[in-house]
């Protein structure tokens, strides 16, 4: 009898993905890490002893009701699930019950592993934060021996239940990554897929949680087997494709981006793609460049426009550079997102206030995201905030508190966590950060529909816009209620 390894997106209202990026999520959008560990682990393992089976969550209506029907149905012996920090309590009670015989593996991307063990050690199997092909692998091949304490790269639990980590798992590089497992996943039930193409930073800034944190130098795919990718992905949809490449940066090496951009041109696939950029790195030429390229929409930060915040957090980034970035952008009509954060080491007040007017007010910024900035253990920024004993810790229920206090994620039902500590500056703490990014969240300007949505896709590539109109009238009521909901925002 063949070993059945299921992958499974749990419905748990966030997007949870290899290099770090976790956001709330709604509505299904192809989980490519996931997909790309089942792809790493059929290669590797072969298909004459194991199954493959991947589930998605978000394609049920009956969301996790439908995914404990189908795990029955299936009754894997393995289970390899992204889950998130944030909210797997949100669906502990699903995997209680789903579990079985199966050995159950998390991979998560948040440094809080020891938490997360501490916590549900008796009903993960195994957790992993990184490497996730590498150790998923590892620990299949472990367990089938009888023993996955052997396994490198994964986070277990002692007899006496104190969490400890097995050691550093074998390192792999995305350029190693095979295609992600579309038909397993059922890719042609998705209207819009993450996708990566880079990995890691050559920036070190100190508030960072993934960029050098998780992957270190830059790396990138070639530029071959992205191609390969998007024609496999149109072959299997067969129309528009919306790609969300949340690779944190996308353009750090502006050959290889130019080189990939004028690839895609000449495939000339019907496709939208949503990245992140760094304003350091464009000029006009490149913008050009990245729009023949299928780009309709970045995001790019800022942080602060105080040169003496950027400095001390490592940043090595001026407003000049943005305020070019956003005159290009507005003049191609290429959508687009800055990025601010309040509370970061060095800053007070007036100067989170000063940067938001200088971006809302000055720079005409419609599309403004707001973030406090937060110590992550695996941070410098943390290490910084112990070594001046500005904080005791930051743990997972201090991050619960956050995401249900601060952010209030629609999805938590009723606040939860415990209320964490920190001092930013001599005159600044966590609790004013939190009270300055409340204020500004409600300055925030409203967003207007045709010109910040729909113009730039009309303008920026009629096919998809096409696409658009025909994803609406095939589901006009999940559209109309996003519509109500971006503008509300
Ligand atoms: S530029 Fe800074 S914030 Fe962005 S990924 Fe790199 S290290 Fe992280």
């Amino acid at each position: 009898m063949k070993r059945k390894i299921l992958f499974l997106k749990p419905y748990d209202f966030m997007h949870t993905e290899y290099n770090g990026t976790s956001n709330p999520q709604f509505s299904p959008i192809f989980p490519c890490s996931l997909a790309t560990v089942l792809s790493w682990c059929k290669s590797h393992l072969g298909e004459d002893e194991f199954s493959f089976y991947g589930l998605d969550g978000y394609l049920f209506q009956d969301r996790m009701e439908g995914v404990l029907r189908e795990v029955a149905l299936i009754d894997p012996d393995y289970i390899v699930s992204n889950i998130n920090v944030l909210t797997f309590h949100l669906v502990e009670s699903y995997y209680r019950n789903m579990k079985g015989k199966a050995k159950l593996i998390g991979l998560i991307n948040k440094a809080f592993p020891e938490d997360m063990v501490a916590r549900y050690g008796d009903l993960f199997d195994a957790i992993i934060e990184k490497d996730w092909c590498s150790s998923t692998l590892s620990v299949i091949v472990a367990a089938e021996d009888g023993e996955i304490g052997k396994s490198p790269g994964v986070w277990l639990r002692d007899e006496g239940g104190k969490p400890y980590f097995t050691g550093k798992g074998e390192p792999h590089y995305i350029s190693d990554y095979p295609l992600p497992a579309y038909r397993e996943f059922h890719g042609e039930r998705y209207n819009s897929f993450f996708s990566y193409w880079t990995e890691g930073c050559k920036y070190g800034c100190i508030f960072c949680s993934f960029g050098t944190a998780v992957y270190g130098r830059w790396r990138a795919r070639p530029i071959e087997s992205i191609l390969e990718e998007l024609k496999e992905l149109y072959s299997i949809i067969k129309r528009p494709m919306y790609i969300l490449n949340i690779d944190n940066e996308l353009t750090l090496q502006r050959e290889w981006a130019e080189d990939l951009f004028e690839a895609i041109e000449k495939a000339s696939l019907p496709l939208s793609i949503d990245t992140n950029i760094r304003a350091n790195h464009v000029d006009e030429e490149f913008i050009r460049s990245m729009k023949r390229g299928g780009i309709t929409r970045v995001g790019f930060s800022l942080e602060s426009s105080d040169s003496d915040v950027l400095q001390l957090n490592k940043k090595k980034l001026n407003w000049e550079d943005v305020d070019r970035t956003i005159r290009l952008l507005k003049k191609h009509n290429i959508i687009f997102q800055v990025y601010i954060m309040q509370g970061m080491y060095g800053s007070n007040r007036q100067k989170d206030i000063d940067t938001f007017r200088y971006v809302v007010d000055e720079m005409k910024v419609r599309n403004v995201g707001l973030g406090v900035t937060l110590p992550y253990r695996s941070t410098p920024y943390y290490r910084v905030l112990k070594k001046k004993e500005w904080i005791e810790d930051f743990t997972l229920d201090n991050y619960l508190w956050v995401g249900s206090h601060v952010y209030k994620y629609s999805f938590f039902d009723k606040p939860v966590g415990t209320k964490p500590f920190w001092r930013i500056s001599d005159d600044y703490t966590f609790e004013e950060a939190v009270d300055t990014y409340m204020h500004l969240a409600e300055l925030k300007p409203r967003k207007k529909l045709f010109a910040d949505f729909v113009k730039p896709l009309m303008f920026g590539n009629p096919s998809v816009f096409g696409g658009y109109i025909r994803s609406v009238c095939r589901s006009p009521g999940y559209y109309i209620g996003k519509m109500i909901r971006y503008v509300r925002n």
